[in-house]
């Protein structure tokens, strides 16, 4: 047992407030007990005949089976898909496939609670994010890209913009009903058909979401989704009638995705890893700060792609600073992801626990001061207590790779000029952090940041109308925002 894992396991300590359990009742939500492929409107089983279990990674409880797509299923879906493009829903009235956005937008609100149980359940993040942050922002994905779906001649003007066909869409663990709504939305909006590969580990929303495809009448084939590990994930990539491929996940899938798609004239956006800089200015409102800082790591406990993992802080207000944020992180409740009160929950995946452990564990190893709160873990599942490093130099790995965990590295900065370099110094670029008061210094750090997000004196706020992706390893291509709509067109 190492040093980190024996202060994990003691005792609570007493904070100011004990907190009654509010736990989420989970009646809300039914499961089933085996669960299909969703192509051309119906669940149909696996020609692979798999089926694996998807397990709560808070208790490691088997939730449900899922199945497995192979080679042969990816066929039949991508094939439903392009007969649906081809037979009607390419060219229906623009103002038709808006009803149909504005419909699922309008369910998925009527059903949030449901989807909210589900998602935390089957990913481990706490409710309070899945009802406050995931399902608000994947109905207002749907509501904004159905307000496109009719003016696409007047978002492109004078460029005759026309649908692709059929897109192809790999989406992570992280924020899996999210994500599958910054997918699907703008493709339909365009006018193309989808087949979607979900996560591995938290295929449930997606499929409860097919249920929510036919509650309101989507015609069948228009989106299907094919549940699966990365096999399935490589097929879709690979068949040779997708027209477009849309991946969020790791760069070195991303990467792979990249080689596979080379010279074989389809499109491709590609949203990867980040390892992002939250600077903070010694004229920063600090209390403000800090809450932007524990937001910034810790929210969704670190699995977010462009979180604040690299907090830089000006050199003459780095005591107070750390002093505050340490204390702040011993009020920070760790435990069951369907308490109300819950800040951090349980995380995604036994693999995801070890990658944390072993960067930590390099970070210990390479010099770094390990800072964690005292709180109790639960024994069953997978758990990380949130964690600081200071002390970082830049070369560390944990300064430079992606942690996908709920651990923060402080490094310090002088001057501006020194911190724009510092922030720059990595090889993703998706996002960035800025507090400061001064006006000026905010533009002239977001101009020089070399990232796709600049976020000032506030941090991961997601809106539809804002375009979200990186430069570098972290990917090409945007979501959201007109530009979101782009990458699903082609213009005649
Ligand atoms: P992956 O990149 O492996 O997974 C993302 C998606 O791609 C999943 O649906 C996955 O399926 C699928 N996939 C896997 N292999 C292939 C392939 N060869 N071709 C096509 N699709 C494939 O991420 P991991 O889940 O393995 O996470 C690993 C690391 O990636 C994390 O520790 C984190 O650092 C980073 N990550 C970054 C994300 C981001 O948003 N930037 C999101 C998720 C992870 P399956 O789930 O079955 O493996």
């Amino acid at each position: 047992m190492t040093d980190l894992d024996k202060r994990q396991d003691r005792s609570p300590v007493p904070s100011a407030f004990d907190y009654a359990p509010a736990p989420e009742s989970r009646e809300i939500v039914a499961l089933e007990e085996r669960y299909g492929l969703f192509i051309g409107g119906e669940y149909v089983e696996p020609r692979s005949g798999e089926h694996q279990p998807t397990v709560s990674p808070a208790t490691e409880e088997e939730l449900a089976e899922v199945a497995y797509a192979g080679a042969e299923d990816v066929d039949l879906a991508v094939g439903v898909a392009r007969e649906a493009f081809a037979n009607g829903w390419s060219d229906i009235a623009p103002g038709e496939r808006a009803k149909y956005l504005f419909r699922i937008a309008r369910i998925l609100q009527e059903r949030s609670r449901e989807f909210a149980v589900l998602e935390s359940l089957d990913g481990g993040k706490p409710i309070r994010e899945s009802r406050d942050v995931d399902l608000p922002l994947s109905a207002a994905h749907f509501f904004y890209y159905a307000g496109w779906a009719d003016k696409l001649e007047y978002a492109f003007p004078n460029r005759s913009p026309r649908p692709l066909g059929v897109a192809a869409q790999i989406i992570p663990w992280n924020f899996p009903l999210l994500m599958l709504a910054w997918k699907i939305a703008p493709a339909l909006a365009a006018g193309n058909t989808v087949v979607l590969k979900p996560a591995e580990s938290t295929p449930l929303t997606a499929l409860l979401f097919c249920d929510v495809l036919r509650q309101a009448d989507l015609p069948p084939g228009v989106v299907n989704i094919v549940t699966g590990d990365g096999r399935a994930g490589a097929a879709l990539v690979e068949h040779e009638d997708v027209d477009k491929v849309a991946f969020t996940g790791s760069t070195e899938i991303g990467k792979e995705i990249q080689k596979a798609v080379a010279g074989t004239g389809k499109k491709l956006t590609l949203e990867l890893g980040g390892k992002a800089a939250n600077i903070v200015f010694d004229d920063a409102p600090l209390d403000q700060a800090i809450e932007g800082i524990v937001n910034g790591i810790y929210f969704n406990q670190g699995h977010v792609c462009c979180a604040g993992s690299r907090l830089l802080v000006q050199e003459s207000i780095y005591e107070p600073l750390i002093a505050k944020l340490k204390r702040r992180m011993g009020t920070l409740r760790v435990g069951d992801p369907l308490d109300k009160n819950t800040d951090i929950g349980a995380i995604n995946s036994k693999q995801q626990l070890e990658k944390i452990k072993e960067l930590v564990a390099a970070g210990e190893e390479e010099g770094a001061e390990v800072f964690q709160p005292e709180c109790r873990l639960p024994e069953r599942g997978w758990w990380f207590a949130p964690t600081v490093f200071t002390s970082v130099a830049q070369s560390y790995r944990i300064a430079q790779e992606e942690i996908f965990g709920p651990v923060l590295s402080v490094l310090t900065f002088r001057t501006p000029d020194e911190a724009v370099e510092k922030a720059n110094n990595t090889a993703y670029g998706l996002s960035a952090g800025v507090w400061t008061e001064k006006g000026s210094r905010i533009l002239s750090m977001a101009q020089q940041l070399r990232a796709g997000v600049v976020w000032a004196n506030t941090y991961n706020r997601f809106d539809p109308t804002s375009p979200f992706g990186g430069y570098k390893e972290s990917g090409f291509g945007r979501e959201g925002g007109l530009h979101g709509l782009a990458p699903y067109l082609r213009f005649e």
